[in-house]
């Protein structure tokens, strides 16, 4: 499989806005320093074509960040993005609007990211005309065929979102996105807001027209069973670094990093044999406020001194397998 994107040391910060009292502080000669968020902090990360590759962490972990970087909703502060091998920031202006379309982002809340005002056949015929994908006039069978790739009955394309449900309106933001022919996908926990029912349906939908339409995924979860069930390879993030990455299989049976088997120890299983880890204790710490050396050391059972002082990089265990970890795999 030949690399459709690849991110190499990515970073994003955010700086925090001064309050009244600190730029009045500023002004008359006092020194207040900005606080920066490094929400996404050097990550590296390739994605194969037709591949699915899961994002998991917790809330707050910077993953939503790193998939809007993905997306091309959000810059980068530091480092680069290859898509087909050529770096975004040099590419032309044909290539970034291309670029643009063939990577699409789902987001958590369908309701909140389709335009309330417009009709289901607007929101998704829209984009394909205006990029000039499709004529006008073909507009009304383009949008009833990809209601019915995505499950919709097209007779509700003259409906506006309120009129669905949750599980409808998601469809509807798949229908969006797949209107503008894209290649890769970035599904923001795009089902977490659903009922488990329905998060299964939307689920499969997905594997559907992976098959059907050779897409590549990046799916984004702080649920480690889902993204389980649909990943290739999955990436562990843990306050802006990936911590560990690997093939699934193997990184669900084997897990080395401490907190991917924290993860592990809450996510229920039916098989009496799976080995039994430790579960995380304590909240994750703010990201204005990240523990020096390895972020996770307060909250880590195995934490040694060197732990609080040095960064553990992330090693490659093996060509398809790396960790970020003092310990020995
Ligand atoms: Fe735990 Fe140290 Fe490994 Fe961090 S580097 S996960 S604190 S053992």
């Amino acid at each position: 499989m030949t690399t459709l994107l690849q991110l190499s040391g990515i970073s994003k910060h955010f700086s925090k806005k001064s309050d009244v009292v600190q730029r009045l502080l500023n002004r008359v000669g006092g020194r207040y320093e900005t606080e920066v968020v490094r929400a996404v902090d050097d990550i590296s990360l390739a994605i194969k074509a037709g591949e699915v590759v899961g994002l998991v962490g917790e809330s707050g972990c910077g993953k939503s960040t790193l998939g809007r970087i993905v997306s091309g909703i959000l810059p980068a502060t530091a480092g680069h993005v290859l898509y087909r091998g050529k770096e975004a920031a040099q590419m032309s202006r044909a290539e970034r609007d291309a670029m643009s379309l063939e990577v699409q982002m789902i987001f958590q809340n369908p309701m909140a990211s389709l335009n309330p005002r417009m009709k289901v056949r607007d929101i998704i015929g829209e984009a394909p005309v205006v990029h000039g994908l499709i004529k006008s006039s073909e507009r009304t069978d383009y949008v009833n065929n990809l209601l019915r790739q995505v499950g919709l009955d097209p007779a509700y394309a003259n409906r506006y979102p309120h009129q669905f449900s949750g599980g409808q309106r998601q469809r509807i933001g798949i229908a969006r996105a797949l209107a503008v022919q894209p290649k890769i996908i970035v599904c923001d926990e795009s089902i977490a807001a659903l009922d488990v029912s329905i998060q299964a349906q939307v689920l499969n939908l997905f594997m559907d027209l992976r098959e059907q339409l050779g897409l590549t995924y990046l799916f984004i979860s702080h649920d480690l069973g889902v993204v389980g069930h649909l990943s290739d390879r999955v990436a562990i993030m843990y306050l802006g670094r990936i911590v560990e990455f690997g093939k699934t299989e193997e990184l669900y049976a084997n897990p080395q990093h401490p907190y991917t088997k924290g993860l592990l120890a809450e996510l229920p299983s039916v098989r009496s044999t799976r080995k039994q880890y430790i579960p995380i204790k304590g909240e994750m710490p703010s990201p204005l406020h990240p523990p020096p050396g390895c972020h996770f050391h307060p909250r880590c059972p195995y934490a040694m001194p060197r732990c609080e002082t040095e960064r553990p990089e992330l090693r490659a265990l093996s060509p398809e397998r790396s960790m970020a970890c003092h310990l020995e795999a």
